[in-house]
């Protein structure tokens, strides 16, 4: 097991899994050695922009990797037993029961032509071996308990709003009582009222279920609203894993500072938005060393030839030769 966290009681351990995408008969590294542990009732954001691997990440703990990816290695443990996330058969009496997923736009998750109350049902008589009546009664129980009465059960998903909608999706996501769900984006359709009910009804159900969260969004504000701890990606790698306090108030990667810095905050008068200069970096040809270097403000020569280890610095881990080759003392007058 690698540096990921403190004991074998975690919920959830991702073990050095790396994933590829086969395209076009080349290969891509989506994930690289990804390593982390979650524990019951935690709330874990993955944060990183478009093709940093919190996706693919979030499908291979779900068994949900599509036909042209691989797990090249590593593997995923629920509760210390090791997860067949590259079989999909297999995989089906642990999805939904022990982990599921709230997928972005519930429009297109949901089937158009069954009633909600019944696609709510489906899976507990599926899942659960619940007769339709018992079915039926656990689903207005779940529609009530995400704020839906149960006289709109009866709704197909276009007579909903997008917040509706997306409530629905979350007590699918728990009719089979699973222990950790994944929310891929789960508020990005919403506007922001929306967004802060669902948010909130989130936090809710965790605390009263002790369910675990992995949320995936691009969005630091809604980790500070939802998550305990904050897992930072890029190109495929954690580059940086603390909790939101920590993170927030003393990023110690030069990209998440980056992206603390790229969103405003008009409550300390920072109104720029300052983007971070350059692209993400393309997987089929990955640079060498450290994969920010060409973006990184303080990188130096030997960023561009050596990646740098995901160390562990208390209770955080960082991927940067700025947190290795330094002393403490230079670290504390750097200010890194
Ligand atoms: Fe920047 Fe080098 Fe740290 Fe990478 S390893 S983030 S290039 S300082």
């Amino acid at each position: 097991m690698t540096d990921t966290s403190q004991d074998t009681a975690s919920l959830l351990e991702v073990d050095k899994l790396s994933v590829n995408y086969g395209l076009k008969g080349a290969s891509l590294c989506a994930l690289d050695s990804v390593s982390f542990n979650l524990q019951a009732g935690e709330a874990v954001a993955l944060v990183g922009e478009s093709g940093s691997g919190k996706t693919t990440t979030a499908l291979a703990i779900a068994g949900l990797l599509s036909p042209n990816a691989s797990v090249s290695n590593g593997e995923v443990r629920y509760r210390g037993k090791r997860l067949p996330i590259d079989d999909d058969t297999a995989m089906r009496p642990h999805r939904w029961s022990e982990t599921s997923v709230v997928f972005q736009g519930a429009m297109n998750a949901l089937n158009p032509v069954h009633r909600i109350i019944k696609q709510i049902a489906e899976p507990c008589m599926l899942k659960l071996g619940l007769s339709r009546g018992e079915a039926t009664k656990r689903a207005i129980e779940l529609l009530e308990r995400v704020g839906i009465p149960a006289d709109r059960g009866t709704a197909y998903p276009h007579e909903l709003s997008g917040g509706m909608r997306q409530r629905v999706m979350i007590a699918m996501a728990l009719a089979c009582r699973p222990s950790i769900i994944i929310g891929d984006e789960p508020t990005t359709a919403l506007d922001v009222i929306t967004q802060a009910q669902i948010l909130k009804l989130l936090g809710e159900l965790r605390s009263q279920l002790n369910l675990a969260l992995i949320l995936i969004t691009h969005d630091l504000s809604v980790v500070a609203e939802a998550c305990d701890r904050v897992m930072i990606m890029y190109a495929g790698r954690i580059v940086e894993d603390g909790t939101v306090a920590e993170i927030f108030a003393k990023p110690k990667h030069p990209y998440t500072r980056l992206l603390i810095d790229s969103i405003p905050n008009p409550a300390s008068g920072k109104r720029i938005i300052r983007p971070i200069p350059g692209d993400p970096p393309n997987l089929m040809n990955r640079p060498s060393g450290c994969a920010f270097h060409s973006r990184c403000p303080s990188a130096m020569a030997v960023c561009a030839n050596e990646v740098p280890s995901l160390d562990r610095f208390g209770r955080e881990r960082v991927a940067c030769h700025l947190h290795r080759s330094l002393t403490q003392d230079d670290k504390v007058a750097a200010n890194v």
